[in-house]
Parts: structure tokens; C-alpha cells; sequence
């Protein structure tokens, strides 16, 4: 008889379920996939953030404070998870594993990872507000492997200038008086250089706004030595520590800047 992964024709069950006459393991079927031995990004995204910027009343189109608190999350998860290169915009969180990671399995990866992203910017919320709803992120995994990463996070930085010129035309509307769904519907299928130019009628000025709005942040490792001291050899020490610092201004990925960074980070 063929087992139910056969049935599916997935890779045999990894579980730490009981086996036995009782046992129903083998439904299991999806425990079997782990990540490609390559290059991979894991992509977090808000569930259901729009009620929850509406029940803290978090600015639009952007807020500093929401803003600043998955920028922490991030930093948090440098630490449990050891990525190489943290990416955000919007409500996403993507974070680059260059090589392989003590988390093998998808289920393991997408069920840890969107858990803690969502407990450590729960709890981060709930230091600034009285009542938190519950948050939730989903999060996926995506082998990219070294020869696309520069692809891919020139993709999502598109994406973040999209949907920066979205929110805008979008507030800009609103504030003239429309309806959320009025806006929606004038906006569809607008090209970024019209939507910049309703942008600028209604007296923003697209300079004057902060990078991280339209380029997105960074986060990655900073290595500094530190010098201390040891007692029992009697001298000085100094060792090398490391922590997610956060980068406010990146650059455009496509630039030759960009590029650069890239190049020096893969290497
Ligand atoms: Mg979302």
C-alpha cells in the first residue's frame, strides 16, 4: 500500500511523533521538505495589519513608531536566527540566510519563525499601548541561491517604491475628501509617474520625506572589537562582537552603490 506522502508524491515524513499500531505519523506529509542546500530568503508579512493600524492609529501613510518597532522585531530575530541580511518595507520583513541554517524543515522554518516575528512585535507594542489585538505575521520560504539575490531584493525595493507612491496618492485623496474606496478605485492601474505628480498637486513634497519611506531599511551585522580585560592572565583582551545595526538611508539597489553592496556582501 502506498503511504499518503507517496499518494502526494513528497519526500518521506520527518517527524518526532510516535510511531506505532496507533499512530497516524505517516499523514504527516508535508514534514518532509527542508530548504535546498542554497542561498535562501524567509519573507514575513503582517496578517491582517490594516485593522490593526486602525485600532492603534498609527499615521498614514506612514508611522514612525509601527515603523520602528519591526525594525526591532528584525533586530530580535538577527539574534534567535543568525540571518545574514535583513530587508523591510511596508509590513514585510525579509531576512537572507547565505548558508545553511540550523532550521532544515519548511514547517519547522514558517511555524518558529512567524511566531517569534509575531510574540516579539506583540510584545514590543504592548510596551507603548494599553491594549494590543493579537498580530500575526505569515512567513515563507524562498531558495533563491546566490546568483538572484541581487535580483530579488531589487524586486521587493520596486515593490516598496509601489506601494510608497501608492500610500501617498491614496492619503493625498483621502485628505481631498474621498472614500477609501473611492481612492482605491481612481488609483488602479495609475502609473508611478502620475500617481508622483497627484502626490505633489496636493502640496507634498516627494523630497522632503525620509529615504526609509521610499527605499526601505537595511539591517545587517556590524562587527566591532571590544577591549577588556583578563583577570586570570592579567592583560588586556580584545575581542571581536557584532550586532544588527539598522541603516535608515539605503541606497537604491540598482544603483552602482547598490551594487556594491551586494557584491561585498556575498563575497
Ligand atoms: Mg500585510
Amino acid at each position: 500500500m502506498r503511504k499518503p506522502w507517496q499518494i502526494y508524491n513528497l519526500p518521506r515524513p520527518k517527524s518526532e511523533a510516535s510511531k506505532g499500531p496507533l499512530s497516524l505519523v505517516y499523514y504527516e506529509i508535508y514534514s518532509g521538505i527542508v530548504v535546498p542546500k542554497k542561498a535562501f530568503v524567509v519573507r514575513f508579512d503582517g496578517w491582517s495589519f490594516h485593522s490593526l493600524t486602525k485600532k492603534l492609529k498609527f499615521k498614514e501613510p506612514f508611522d514612525k513608531l509601527f515603523v520602528n518597532t519591526l525594525a526591532k522585531t528584525t533586530q530580535q530575530l538577527f539574534r534567535f536566527f543568525n540571518p545574514d541580511l535583513g530587508y523591510i518595507f511596508s509590513d514585510e520583513i525579509n531576512l537572507l540566510f547565505l548558508k545553511q541554517t540550523s532550521f532544515r524543515r519548511i514547517e519547522k522554518i514558517d511555524s518558529v519563525f512567524a511566531a517569534l516575528a509575531s510574540s516579539v512585535f506583540y510584545s514590543s507594542l504592548k510596551k507603548k499601548f494599553k491594549e494590543v489585538p493579537p498580530v500575526a505575521f505569515d512567513c515563507r520560504v524562498i531558495p533563491i541561491g546566490t546568483k538572484n539575490i541581487f535580483k530579488y531584493f531589487a524586486w521587493r525595493q520596486a515593490e516598496a517604491f509601489r506601494n510608497f507612491n501608492n500610500a501617498y496618492a491614496r492619503y493625498a485623496l483621502m485628505k481631498g475628501g474621498m472614500t477609501a474606496r473611492g481612492a482605491a478605485k481612481k488609483l488602479a492601474g495609475v502609473k508611478t509617474k502620475e500617481l508622483r505628480k497627484l502626490i505633489e498637486q496636493s502640496g507634498i513634497d516627494l523630497k522632503k520625506l525620509p529615504p526609509w519611506q521610499e527605499r526601505g531599511i537595511l539591517i545587517y551585522w556590524k562587527y566591532f572589537k571590544k577591549i577588556g580585560y583578563n583577570p586570570i592572565k592579567k592583560r588586556q583582551v580584545v575581542t571581536t562582537r557584532r550586532k544588527p545595526i539598522i541603516n535608515w538611508k539605503p541606497p537604491n539597489f540598482n544603483s552602482l552603490e547598490g551594487k556594491k553592496f551586494f557584491k561585498m556582501l556575498i563575497k
